[in-house]
């Protein structure tokens, strides 16, 4: 509900003098409060959530493997050819950990916003009675 300013027979009850000394005596209008929003803690964009199996040896013959991409297919130049690329993909243990680390900072986050709306709720309360008060105060009710 808005607030209008003092009805004319209300007013008429008081002198400009005594009107004036109420909006004095009421001093500043309450400031509204401003409602916090908690940021979760940064935890960078996910890892891929998965991974090549790399391969040291070759799968097929036990060869050391030492170019990368024999690595990642896990034979040899020669196995290759006779058996094709025998590359997979492993899950990813820093998808995991990054997961949990997600899930922790999501955690924080929302019990610091629960903190940030009880104060807001508190804040807000506080507001609309100092407001009223403000109000009654400045009509020369108070
Ligand atoms: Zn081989």
């Amino acid at each position: 509900m808005r607030w209008r300013p003092e009805t004319s027979k209300e007013s008429s009850r008081r002198s400009w003098r005594q009107r004036r000394e109420a909006r004095r005596a009421a001093g500043k209008k309450p400031r509204k409060p401003k409602h916090q929003k908690a940021c979760a803690e940064q935890v960078g964009s996910a890892p891929s959530s998965t991974i090549w199996d790399m391969a040291h040896h070759c799968v097929k013959c036990g060869r050391v493997l030492t170019d990368p991409n024999s690595q990642r297919h896990r034979v040899g130049t020669d196995c290759i050819k006779r058996y094709g690329s025998q590359a997979r993909t492993i899950h990813n243990p820093e998808f995991a950990a990054w997961t949990a680390r997600w899930a922790r900072a999501e955690t924080d986050r929302v019990a610091q916003q629960v903190k940030f709306d009880a104060e807001y709720q508190r804040q807000h309360a506080a507001y609309v009675e100092a407001l009223d008060r403000w109000r009654r105060v400045r009509s020369g009710a108070l």
